[in-house]
């Protein structure tokens, strides 16, 4: 090809010939037949009520011409009214000087159709791409046409001529993957042919099966690489092996001022089990907020300090991670476990302090911020590393904190898995523990979604429940006017003083504060000094203040679905009755979308929700950090045949764990994590 086709599609992302091999059509037209008129007038209508993409309206039809006529604007265009049995449209082409049509000839066009509103009419109208006058007899040969993704710059045109015009040479480069045994057991063909059906398909069929063809090899792959990590981290030991003195538990709950839930219990004993082995834990444990998940890591923690090794906790915000320190000390001391803190803003002899307390063993646990990932923060014996709120983190930030000793046992915690992790449970290396069981004496949070212009509602009910000795937060989405047209803090923050809760103790929080104002603003808020905290998403996480019973997030529409539960969170944390407002604008559609907030308390449930709603570009996005093309299939909608080609991975592994077999050696660079797709289950 030449250079300026090579710029347009290395811009797309291809920039090798496998590339260009593996940019599968992302759908097919049936072109085999043209379109009758009448359904070409009714998809275009169908299109106008709800926007599609722009590949999506191209058509083909064959008609009669019954009427043509010409304007003469500053570019030709000729108009043609073309019928068939189904009905009639119009055909118009722009800028094509000398174009000779004339009424009752037989017609072949290819365009796109789309809805004209002219001078109050509305009709549908084919702006034309191509045409061919045919004569009577003449037939119309026509096959099914792949849909490329595409770009302006890049048509999917352009794209399918360019891999039609080298498809030999690029199906020479398709070499077969999957073993013998999956394939006859599943009942799939050759590789290559598969290549040829999904780009060049006989019929739209041959493009499903090709396609579910190629998708269960990756999937396959996929599985494959997560097996191979399990085997390789289940086999492959170097963690210390906890055992568990008999009444631990027991002694544990004791030193607690409240019994624990059967779920915690239930999860404690998970955990240990996994600690108990030399085979490193990696373990994420869901519970939605309030549920008490601190604790169970403080279980785990009490394990490993009885055991003599260190544990590490992070969480994603000082405010968070010097709550847990502050309520974690005074639980873990009586036990002989020496709690220390290390944050950012530490430094000179403090921070020497925890560093030489780490490195020298002193100290059992470690609570802090990103700051414990720095270079110089050194273990004498790091065993647990627990990450709270672990969808705060990247991947990097995790591996960062387990580099930190050779094989810890890992515990994530979250209310709210991120689509990426939710996948990994069901697709990857993780094991999951759910507790599923609020502490007793919890009422579920009930959840309302007002309108802007009954805001004043809300702020009437935040004044009944701080009356009742309650307080309440009130989440802003932007810290002042310059950022956008949102709800400003700090514009509320006077709005609230002067009109609305004039008698009452309002503070303000937001990220940009110092951060000793920061400790400051929530110290007087858990000591109930103030009754309303004003704060932007900077009380996203964790805080645990159980005398706060509302929670009214303004401009609500601005959030996912997983952070709006996460906000929700900081209240019904106590045993007050909770409430959480979610106020959007009038004039939005978007109260579906918050009323399934108001339906469920599922954090599960409202992470697949929030990622059927977006799509899975999130999750597709990590698929295609890096290089290469996207992922063939969607390991969400096409969970089924993941599940197939898993089984498959699975029981290979099992029969084959180093892949020795002469028909599995080609499956090795799977478990060598060359291939960017593996980068997918890096937990
Ligand atoms: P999360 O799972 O959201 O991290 P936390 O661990 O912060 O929840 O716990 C929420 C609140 O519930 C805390 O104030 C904690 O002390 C309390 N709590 C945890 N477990 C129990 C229990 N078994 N009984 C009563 N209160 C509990
Ligand atoms: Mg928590």
């Amino acid at each position: 090809m030449g250079p300026e086709l090579a710029r347009k599609l290395r811009a797309h992302g291809i920039e090798t010939p496998l590339e260009l091999a593996a940019t599968y059509p992302r759908d097919y037209k049936d072109w085999r037949r043209p379109t009758p008129l009448g359904a070409i007038v009714g998809a275009a209508f169908a299109r106008a009520r709800e926007p599609a993409d722009a590949e999506s309206n191209e058509e083909i039809a064959v008609g009669r011409i019954v009427r043509v006529s010409e304007f003469r604007a500053r570019v030709p265009v000729v108009s043609a009214e073309i019928e068939d049995e189904s009905g009639r449209l119009k055909a118009t082409w722009f800028g094509r000087r000398g174009l000779k049509l004339s009424a009752g000839e037989r017609i072949f066009v290819h365009g796109r159709a789309a809805v004209r509103r002219t001078r109050g009419a509305v009709s549908v109208e084919l702006n034309v791409l191509h045409h061919k006058i045919l004569s009577e007899d003449e037939p119309y040969r026509g096959s099914v046409v792949p849909v490329y993704r595409a770009s302006k710059e890049l048509p999917s045109r352009t794209i399918a001529a360019t891999i039609e015009r080298n498809f030999e040479a690029l199906a020479a480069l398709i070499e077969d993957d999957l073993p013998p045994d999956v394939l006859a057991k599943r009942g799939y063909g050759s590789r290559s042919a598969a290549w040829r059906a999904a780009h060049q398909p006989a019929t739209p069929e041959a493009a499903a099966a090709a396609r579910e063809r190629l998708m269960f090899e990756e999937f396959f792959g996929i599985a494959l690489a997560a097996a191979i990590k399990r085997a390789q981290r289940k086999a492959g030991g170097g963690a210390p092996a906890l055992a568990t003195a008999p009444g631990l538990l027991e002694r544990f709950e004791a030193s607690l001022p409240f019994a624990l839930t059967a779920a915690q219990k239930r999860v404690i004993l998970e955990i240990w089990a996994d600690m108990a082995r030399s085979a490193p834990m990696n373990r994420l444990l869901q519970g939605d907020v309030g549920s008490g998940k601190t604790l169970v890591a403080a279980a785990a923690i009490v394990l490993a300090a009885t055991s003599g090794v260190q544990s590490a906790l992070m969480a994603p915000t000082e405010i968070l991670a010097a709550q847990h320190a502050q309520k974690l000390a005074p639980l873990l001391l009586p036990l002989g476990i020496r709690v220390d803190a290390l944050f950012g803003n530490m430094a000179g002899r403090e921070r020497d302090g925890v560093l030489r307390r780490l490195a020298s063993g002193e100290c059992d646990l470690v609570v802090g911020t990103h700051a414990l990932i720095v270079e110089d923060v050194e273990f004498a014996r790091l065993g647990l590393a627990v990450i709270d709120e672990q969808h705060r983190f990247g991947v990097a930030q995790r591996a960062k904190l387990r580099a930190k000793s050779r094989a810890p046992h890992t515990l994530h915690m979250t209310a709210t898995p991120i689509p990426r992790t939710l996948a990994q449970t069901k697709y990857a290396d993780l094991d999951l523990s759910v507790v599923d069981e609020l502490p007793p004496g919890r009422t579920p949070i009930e959840t309302y979604v007002l309108r802007q212009s009954r805001k004043a509602l809300a702020y009437a009910f935040v004044r009944k429940n701080v009356a009742a000795g309650r307080q309440a937060y009130v989440v802003a989405p932007a810290i002042d006017e310059s950022e956008s047209a949102l709800t400003s803090a700090l514009a509320e923050l006077a709005v609230l003083r002067r009109d609305v809760f004039p008698d009452l103790r309002v503070d303000l929080l937001h990220g940009r504060l110092p951060q000793r104002e920061k400790d400051a603003v929530m110290g007087r808020f858990s000591r109930h000094e103030t009754d309303v905290l004003l704060a932007t998403t900077v009380v996203e996480v964790g805080v645990d203040v159980p005398n706060a019973s509302v929670m009214t997030i303004l401009d609500a529409h601005r959030y996912g679905l997983a952070q709006l539960h996460q906000l929700r969170g900081r209240v019904g944390r106590g045993v007050a009755r909770s409430y959480c407002l979610l106020v959007a604008p009038d004039e939005r559609g978007e109260v579906e979308r918050l009323e399934i907030l108001a339906r469920t308390t599922d954090g599960f449930e409202i992470a697949e929700a929030d990622l059927r709603l977006r799509g899975e570009g999130e999750f597709a996005g990590t698929a295609q950090a890096g290089a290469g093309p996207a992922l063939l299939g969607s390991l969400i909608s096409d969970f089924a045949l993941y599940m197939r080609a898993k089984a498959d991975a699975d029981a290979l592994v099992s029969a084959d764990p180093a892949l020795e077999r002469p028909e599995h050696r080609a499956l090795r660079r799977f478990a060598a994590g060359e291939e960017t797709r593996a980068t997918l289950l890096d937990s």
